[in-house]
């Protein structure tokens, strides 16, 4: 393109709100054939919110599979016998989500975040974790009054000799709906001997325009991907929402591991766009054929895109297509 067609589609673009960095991405824009949504903050608002608090007691969930089990239902927490037991307490709702939240209130993950304001939504006082460690892609760990809290995925707990499959069907249930559940578990301080003593659950929201705008893209002949670290089906749930054949999601993918996956996908010979918003994603960024930061995306993930979408739209992943589309068919 000619440095005054370059400069119009940029004006364009910027008028938009769809920044390209340079003459070269805009006309590598057009050439896109496969559009590879990152989930959480892209195709979902990324706000969390705390649904679900299940307690687990030796192996059993505890009033389980209905509205009692609800975050927002009626407190179903307390002791049949006021407490005055003689053998050990069960854990209540909110004993579970006490120990989640105060674990969870070192890290910065928005998974973390709905947990710890759910809790203090309802009332329970978190304070801060003793030793605090992140397990990427994973969860967290943290000491916890005396004990070790672990908060995450199964492997999260396989990994540390704790059986995650007592909660199979109360996972399984709650990731149908499109939620992220997450295991809590237990190692009292004097054992070695971790327990799974709950399950949480947060839920996002699909964007609004994310329908359409896997439409428009589908309709132009661009095929639609996901990639997320999420399980399977919280991620199929999703994908299906907003119109991403099951086929084309790519799910667990760890943190270090989603630029190669976009690699992956480029081996098959595709000039992928690559749009993500997190720290995460900046690597994905970086190596796909167009890398597009989208809406509130952190600092590393611009620096790291070659298209930056202003607005947290993802119909304006469709527009820059369009401008670069719309910029070299004028000038040819
Ligand atoms: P995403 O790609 O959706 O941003 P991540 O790679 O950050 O997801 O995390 C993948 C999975 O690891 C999450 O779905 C969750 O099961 C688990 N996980 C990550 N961070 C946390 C956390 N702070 N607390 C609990 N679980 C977590
Ligand atoms: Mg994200």
């Amino acid at each position: 393109a000619t440095p005054a067609a370059t400069m119009v589609g940029t004006t364009i673009g910027a008028q938009n709100g769809v920044l390209f960095k340079g003459g070269d991405v805009l006309e590598r824009a057009k050439d896109v054939d496969t559009v590879v949504f990152d989930k959480t903050g892209t195709l979902t608002k990324g706000e969390m919110e705390l649904t679900d608090v299940v307690v687990f007691d030796d192996g059993q969930p505890v009033a389980d599979g209905g509205s009692a089990s609800e975050a927002t239902g009626s407190p179903s927490d307390e002791r049949p016998d006021g407490g005055a037991v003689t053998i050990r307490d069960r854990l209540s709702e909110d004993d579970v989500l006490r120990l989640a939240a105060t674990a969870e209130s070192g890290s910065e993950h928005p998974l973390a975040r709905a947990i710890v304001d759910g809790a203090k939504d309802r009332g329970i006082d978190v304070t801060d974790p003793g030793d605090f460690e992140n397990v990427p892609g994973h969860g967290i760990r943290a000491t916890v009054e005396g004990s070790e809290v672990l908060v995450g995925n199964r492997k999260l707990l396989r990994d540390n000799d704790i059986d995650p499959s007592p909660a199979a069907e109360t996972m399984e249930r709650l990731e149908n709906e499109g939620k992220t559940a997450m295991l809590v578990a237990r190692v009292p301080a004097d054992s070695t001997e971790g327990e799974l003593i709950g399950v949480v659950a947060d839920a996002d929201t699909v964007k609004e325009s994310a329908k359409d705008a896997v439409r428009d893209l589908q309709t132009r002949g661009v095929d639609v991907m996901m990639i997320t670290g999420d399980n399977e089906r919280t991620a199929r749930s999703v994908a299906e929402q907003v119109g991403i054949d099951p086929e084309n999601v790519r799910a667990e993918v760890l943190p270090e591991d989603k630029s190669d996956a976009v690699e992956a996908i480029q081996n098959d010979g595709r000039q992928a766009m690559m749009v993500g918003d997190g720290v995460n994603d900046a690597p994905a960024l970086a190596v796909a054929y167009v890398g597009t930061a989208i809406g509130s995306g952190t600092d590393v993930a611009i620096e790291a895109a070659d298209v930056t979408l202003m607005r947290d739209d993802p119909l304006d992943v469709v527009k820059a297509i369009r401008i670069s589309d719309a910029t070299l068919a004028k000038i040819k």
